[in-house]
């Protein structure tokens, strides 16, 4: 493997009685796709908000790029920016243009001058097709553009790391092609990607690893092509059986 950029030590969180993260250990190469799967409530997007520091852990270690989780403030906000997030409902600003919402962060966050944010903004768009649609509402655009525009404003702040969490569930079957287009070109440049996602034509195309977590815990990794034709425990094949 490349040189660990994400790194999980020992990691364990609870909600409540619910043991959610089972002293996960997983390390992510600079430049490694890692397609986490496995059955609804088993973890996935608790793990992705726990990478992102959206929640708490309580025992373990996070590091990213060698440099553990900051606790709050302004380390905190640096790292949010280091580690882009897209969500599986696109989350756009509703009231802000589709170019304002790709200049905010870097605006904001990071000071950089207007014109530069939007010209930035504009390579963005286009790079995910949706320039001509920059001075339009989130509302007038598909599912597919919006969460497309969602992919750009996260680039916007040129993270290390891009975790999805089931970026093309919400979408019509139509759209989803569009979107995993976009997340296939950015496995090829390298980005660092971990994404959540039951899409195995994406997994096959584009992860280096598939993750298969159950019940808080990783039960099983392996490349893609072992993983869907030979799975070796059997709560992943109990899941392939089912989604296949
Ligand atoms: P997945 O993404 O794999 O479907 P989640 O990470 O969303 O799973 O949830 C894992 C488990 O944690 C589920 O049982 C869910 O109900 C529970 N859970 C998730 N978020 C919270 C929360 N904020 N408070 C309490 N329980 C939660
Ligand atoms: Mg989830």
């Amino acid at each position: 493997m490349t040189e660990p950029l994400v790194v999980l030590k020992g990691v364990n969180k609870h909600f409540g009685d619910l043991h959610v993260l089972q002293d996960i250990n997983l390390s992510i190469g600079k430049g490694e796709v890692v397609v986490v799967i496995g059955p609804s409530g088993s973890g996935k997007s608790t793990l992705c908000r726990t990478i992102n520091r959206l929640e708490t852990f309580e025992t373990g270690s996070i590091t990213i790029d060698g440099d553990p989780l900051p606790e709050e403030g302004k380390e905190l906000a640096r790292l949010r920016a280091d580690v882009g997030m897209v969500f599986q409902s696109f989350n756009l600003f509703a009231h802000k243009t589709i170019l304002d919402n790709v200049t905010l962060g870097p605006i904001k966050a990071r000071k950089v001058p207007k014109a530069d944010a939007e010209k930035r903004a504009m390579e963005l768009l286009e790079r995910v097709g949706v320039a001509h649609q920059a001075q339009k509402f989130p509302a007038q655009l598909s599912g597919g553009q919006q969460q497309r525009v969602a992919i750009a404003r996260s680039l916007a702040m040129d993270p290390k790391v891009m975790l999805f969490d089931e970026p093309t569930s919400a979408l019509d079957p139509e759209m989803i092609t569009e979107v995993l287009d976009v997340m296939v070109a950015l496995a090829k440049e390298g980005m660092t990607m971990v994404v959540v996602t039951h899409e195995m034509g994406f997994a096959r195309k584009a992860a280096n690893r598939v993750v298969f977590m159950a019940d808080g815990q990783i039960v099983e990794e392996n490349t893609p092509e072992a993983f869907f034709t030979a799975p070796t425990s059997d709560r992943a094949k109990d899941f392939l059986s089912k989604i296949l």
